[in-house]
C-alpha cells in the first residue's frame, strides 16, 4: 500500500485536455480497486477491534476473531477463523498472556502478528500466572491507542495524518472519561467500596479508582474456584464491607449467586469483563467502561444508603 494517490495527481497536471477523459476514466476504475483492496485487520477479541476501528474509520476492514459475548479466555479457533488469519494483512493482539490460543495457528505467518500491550506491567500472581485485564484501566489503553496509531500509520502512510487526528480525539474522549469516572468513585468512602465480582476480570479497575475487587474465580475463566477460596470469600463478606455483588455475561455466575445467598445478599446485576456487547448497552470500549463503573457506583450507593 502506498500513496498511489499523490502520483496520480502529480501526473495529472502534466496530461493535455485530450486525454483527461481517460485518465479520469482510469481513476476510477483505479479508484474502485483501490476500495476493494482495503488493508483487512484482524484483532483478537472485540474491545480492540473497536479501538482499531476508531482510528482508522472505514478506510480499512477490520474484524475480530473471537466474536462478541464469546470468551477470549477459552477461545477455540474455527476453519472460518483459519482462513480469516491467512486471508488478514495484520493481526493485531493484546498480549502474550492472554490470547495462548493463537499461538500454533500463526506458525505458518512470521511476521503477520503484533502484540499492543505486551509492555504493559501486568500484574504477577503468586502462582507465577499473569493478570492480562489492563483494558480495565483508561490510562493503559491510552498506551495502546498509541501503540495502533504507530502500527497503524506505518500500515497506511497516505493516511497517517487522519489517523493520528482521529486517536487524538478519541485519546480526549478516553481523558474526560476517566476524568469523571475518578470524581464519581471519590465521592464515595474508600472502605464502602468493595465488590464481589465472578472472576478476577477487575483489580486494574480497582486500582484506578479505589475499590477492591473479591472473586471466586482467577484471572482466566477456565478456572474452577476450590471450595476453600469460596469458604475465605463468604467469611470475608461476612467480615468485610462488600458493597455490591455482580456476575459478568461471560462467567457462570452460578458460583456468585450461591455465595450471595449464602450471605444473604442480592446480586446486583452484571457488568462486561472481556467482551463489547452485542446490542447497544455496551457495543464500545468507552461505553463498557462507563457502564461498568455506573452500574458499580449505582449498587455501592444503595447499599450504603440502606445501611
Ligand atoms: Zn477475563
Amino acid at each position: 500500500m502506498g500513496c498511489s494517490c499523490l502520483i496520480l495527481g502529480v501526473g495529472m497536471v502534466k496530461l493535455t485536455m485530450i486525454y483527461r477523459g481517460l485518465v479520469t476514466a482510469a481513476f476510477l476504475v483505479m479508484s474502485a480497486g483501490f476500495a476493494f483492496a482495503k488493508p483487512t485487520i484482524l484483532a483478537t477479541f472485540s474491545i480492540l477491534e473497536d479501538l482499531i476501528k476508531k482510528i482508522v474509520g472505514d478506510s480499512m476492514d477490520v474484524k475480530a476473531l473471537v466474536p462478541r459475548m464469546k470468551d477470549p479466555h477459552t477461545y477455540e479457533l474455527r476453519a472460518s477463523d483459519m482462513i480469516a488469519i491467512k486471508e488478514a494483512d495484520l493481526i493485531i493482539a493484546y498480549a502474550p498472556p492472554f490470547e495462548g490460543w493463537l499461538a500454533q495457528a500463526l506458525e505458518h505467518y512470521p511476521g503477520k502478528l503484533t502484540f499492543v500491550a505486551e509492555k504493559h506491567p501486568f500484574r504477577k500472581l503468586d502462582d507465577g500466572s499473569i493478570d492480562p485485564h489492563t483494558w480495565h484501566d483508561i490510562s493503559m489503553i491510552l498506551t495502546v491507542v498509541d501503540e495502533l496509531t504507530r502500527i497503524l500509520c506505518k500500515r497506511d502512510p497516505c493516511h497517517k495524518e487522519i489517523f493520528q487526528n482521529r486517536a487524538e480525539i478519541f485519546k480526549d474522549k478516553l481523558h474526560a472519561l476517566d476524568k469523571t469516572l475518578k470524581e464519581l468513585f471519590d465521592s464515595l468512602p474508600r472502605p464502602k467500596r468493595v465488590v464481589l465480582t465472578t472472576h478476577d476480570a477487575f483489580w486494574y479497575f480497582g486500582k484506578a479508582y479505589g475499590i477492591t475487587f473479591l472473586s471466586p474465580v482467577g484471572i482466566t475463566t477456565a478456572e474452577e474456584p476450590s471450595a476453600g477460596t469460596v469458604a475465605g470469600i463468604i467469611h470475608q463478606i461476612r467480615h468485610s464491607n462488600v458493597g455490591a455483588i455482580f456476575i459478568e455475561t461471560l462467567s457462570n455466575g452460578a458460583i456468585v449467586e450461591k455465595i450471595a445467598s449464602e450471605v444473604g445478599q442480592k446480586v446486583d446485576g452484571t457488568l462486561f469483563a472481556d467482551s463489547l456487547s452485542e446490542d447497544d448497552l455496551a457495543n464500545t470500549y468507552l461505553k463498557m467502561v462507563a457502564f461498568n463503573a455506573y452500574t458499580i457506583h449505582k449498587a455501592l450507593i444503595q447499599r450504603q444508603q440502606k445501611n
